[in-house]
């Protein structure tokens, strides 16, 4: 499979080469060139497979045969041994026809360990057939930190460097980073916000040559190719479950940067039957703006009770707007640079092609702590606030009573105590053995100021020498 760039000017790429570069050269994405089709009868025939069978063949075709079966086959089944869940994605009934899927069984428990379990493992199996030796750099305002840092700690080519803002993360979360001791895995606290982090980071994509010969930087944010590709997998398993493909299934989807939606959106292309895809977003709303009213200006961030969701510009709309525009790079690349320069608007045609496809809604705090309450008094479900955000979503846009819809549930109520304590006074979620152990365990950080040549001079002094096969 070839992969091209949503704004047209970059080379075209090979998957492996794909994941490991991350934004392309003209500053794009890459897509594939062509989105695999599978008939009704095929999906059908999968109705029985394990999650990580069912997930080899959504996945195979992407990869174009670089990887061989047998090695692509044990990545995936090995990533998903972590997860405490027997079905790795349970689905569980919340109401008439309406289900959430619980992608919050992994090791940090929330849905980003579907993607960077197996974009860690992907990792180093590409370093080692080419016996070179990588480091990812990334910043995190919470969940991606910890899955990544997860991801990556059995890597025996991957040196990870996760930076997060110092005293403004949770203790949830700074310990799911900091007690991971492994000696490639290498957290930073830096003095500053999560935008002073993510500056560094951009900054040193720029220029990496504080990396010293033969080394690059892996960016495992939400853009990389891998990580849509694996979430691909539960929005089939997840619909087989439910009747597909005789049976078509909607999805209500917690959206920040468009990443797990837009696995969904894939799935549909790929031909699995989804009737509507529900875009939910909190107060930071650029998308449900873009799909409702035209409006795709940036506003200034809000922090919200859902802050995994907290963002201004979603990454991942790209590569659905190159979609709209039939595979037209310039014409992306036209839309970016209007949105470089405050808004961007989509054509008539372009936006009536996304409504046919997708609804949205924007849900407040009050709203979604409401939600919150609701579902835990009426059935002792307790949802998470992002969760809350995409039920209480698919309640007011649902169009069709006689679909199954089902609300992505992409974290553990137990990750966001302050939200649940807002919502349901005295109600406690109670503590996974996973989280207490945390508690218990030594934690490992460096603190340092905002300053580029300071963190150069640490990442590189900390670099693990040699590739290893
Ligand atoms: C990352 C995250 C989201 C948003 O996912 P996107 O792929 O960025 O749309 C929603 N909920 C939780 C809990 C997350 O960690």
């Amino acid at each position: 499979m070839r992969y091209v760039s949503t704004r047209g000017q970059a080379p075209e790429l090979g998957f492996e080469d794909a994941v490991l570069a991350g934004l392309a050269s003209d500053g794009g994405l890459y897509v594939p060139v062509e989105i695999p089709e599978f008939t009704a009868s095929q999906i059908a025939s999968w109705r029985h497979l394990s999650y990580p069978d069912l997930m080899f063949e959504v996945v195979q075709p992407f990869v174009g045969g670089e990887i061989a079966e047998a090695d692509l086959r044990a990545i995936i089944s090995d990533s998903y041994t972590g997860f405490t869940h027997p079905d790795i994605a349970p689905l569980v009934k919340i109401g008439e026809g309406e289900w959430v899927l619980e992608l919050f069984h992994g090791p940090t428990l929330a849905f980003k360990d579907f993607a960077l379990q197996f974009l860690g493992r992907l990792l180093d199996l590409i370093l080692a057939k080419r016996q070179q030796r990588v480091v990812v750099l990334g910043a995190t305002s919470g969940d991606t930190g910890s899955a990544a840092i997860e991801g990556c700690r059995h890597c025996a080519n991957v040196d990870i460097f996760i930076m997060h803002p110092h005293q403004r993360v949770s203790d949830v979360q700074r310990r799911q980073m900091t007690t991971v001791l492994a000696d490639n895995v290498f957290n930073i606290a830096i003095e500053g916000n999560f935008d002073d982090c993510q500056t560094l980071v951009k900054q040193s994509f720029s220029d990496q040559g504080f990396l010293g010969e033969g080394r690059q930087l892996v960016a495992v944010n939400s853009i990389n190719w891998a990580r849509i590709v694996a979430q691909i997998a539960y929005y089939f398993y997840a619909s087989l479950r439910l009747g597909a493909p005789q049976r078509a299934v909607s999805f209500s989807v917690p959206t920040g940067n468009f990443g797990d939606i837009y696995a969904g959106y894939l799935a549909r292309r790929m031909g699995l039957p989804i009737e509507q895809l529900i875009i939910a977003t909190n107060c930071n709303d650029i998308l449900h703006r873009s799909l409702s009213s035209n409006d795709h200006g940036k506003r200034d961030l809000v922090a919200s009770v859902a802050p995994s969701m907290d963002i201004m510009v979603s990454s991942n709309y790209e590569r659905l707007l190159f979609d709209l525009h039939d595979g037209d790079g310039a014409a992306v690349a036209k839309l970016m640079a209007d949105f470089e320069r405050g808004e961007m608007r989509l054509s008539e045609s372009a936006l009536a092609r996304a409504r046919a496809v997708f609804d949205s809604d924007r849900v407040a705090d009050e709203q979604a702590l409401a939600m919150m309450a609701e579902l835990y008094n009426s059935t002792g479900y307790l949802l998470d606030p992002h969760t809350a955000i995409g039920v209480a979503a698919a309640r007011t846009r649902r169009r069709n009573l006689e679909t199954p819809l089902v609300c992505m549930a992409t974290a553990h109520p137990v990750k966001f105590p302050d939200a649940v304590a807002k919502a349901l006074p005295g109600v406690n979620p109670g503590l996974p053995a996973r989280v207490r152990e945390l508690m218990q365990r030594q934690e490992r950080y460096q603190v340092l100021p905002k300053d580029l040549a300071g963190l150069h001079a640490y990442i590189a002094a900390h670099l693990q020498k040699k590739s290893k096969q």
